[in-house]
């Protein structure tokens, strides 16, 4: 599992925290989906487990996995094997690597064009995109391939910022199927989203993000259980 523990971050000239104190934690098995209002923090969330973040300053409390503190040198040794990100950002792909080298990077077992070639089947990426350089996707081609690269890591972590944006209807099922699918084989995931009804359709909690911390954190079932008077007025709106 993952855990924040009282976990802040801020930037260097202000003293404004953007995460703060945050306790929160997602268990194997578990798709807890983090949603809430724009630059509520919810990207650097997801960049602070894998220690990506702008600066290391001003940071206060701590994330551990299954326990153990995510020191810089455990997350450079888990990277890729054990946690992956879908990354919100298309600046993530190497812009000089074909899309199927570098999905194949992310591959855990031996036969890696195998592996790639059937999640590339899987969403709807035909032989021509593996040789493919990122600028030569279209929108929805390098969300496919944002994700696919997330799919065959078959991490313990997975990360996934806003993972459909963009995408059609069709894909954005089996997009969110194959991540519900790493939570049943053991994964802990969190899912990063805008669309409420993605979330709701896999996740087992929902998680609140505003102004840089949880406000409500509940099963999916409580939390529509729980009756308008509790919640925060984010939430009302969801
Ligand atoms: P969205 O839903 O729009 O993706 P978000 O919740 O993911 O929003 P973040 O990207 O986590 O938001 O940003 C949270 C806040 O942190 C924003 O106000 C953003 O401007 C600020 N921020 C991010 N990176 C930096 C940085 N390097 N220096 C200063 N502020 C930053
Ligand atoms: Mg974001």
């Amino acid at each position: 599992s993952i855990s924040f523990n009282q976990y802040s971050k801020g930037f260097k000239k202000s003293d404004l925290k953007v995460i703060q104190n945050l306790t929160m934690s997602i268990d194997k098995g578990e798709v807890v989906a983090v949603v809430g209002s724009s630059g509520s923090g919810k990207s650097l969330l997801a960049h602070a487990i894998l220690g990506i973040l702008p600066s290391n300053a001003n940071i206060s409390g701590t994330i551990k996995y299954d326990g153990d503190e995510l020191t810089q040198k455990k997350r450079t040794d888990m990277q890729g094997d054990e946690i992956a990100l879908v990354p919100q950002s298309v600046n993530f792909l190497d812009p000089l690597m074909k899309t199927g080298a570098q999905v194949r990077l992310a591959a855990k077992k031996k036969d890696a064009i195998g592996a790639q070639r059937r999640v590339f089947d899987q969403y709807h990426l035909d032989r021509n995109a593996e040789k493919l350089y990122p600028f030569q996707l279209s929108g929805g081609m390098t969300r496919r391939v944002l994700v696919s690269t997330a799919v065959i890591s078959e991490a313990k972590v997975i990360i996934a910022d806003e993972p459909t944006p963009g995408l059609d209807p069709v894909v954005v099922k089996e997009a969110l199927s194959s991540i519900r699918e790493l939570a049943d084989n053991g994964s802990a995931v969190m899912l990063i989203t805008h669309d409420i009804g993605s979330a709701l359709s896999i996740a087992d909690k929902i998680a609140v993000f505003y102004a840089g911390t949880t406000v409500e954190i509940a099963t999916v079932k409580d939390f529509y259980g729980k009756g308008e008077a509790l919640r925060h007025p984010y939430s009302k709106a969801l």
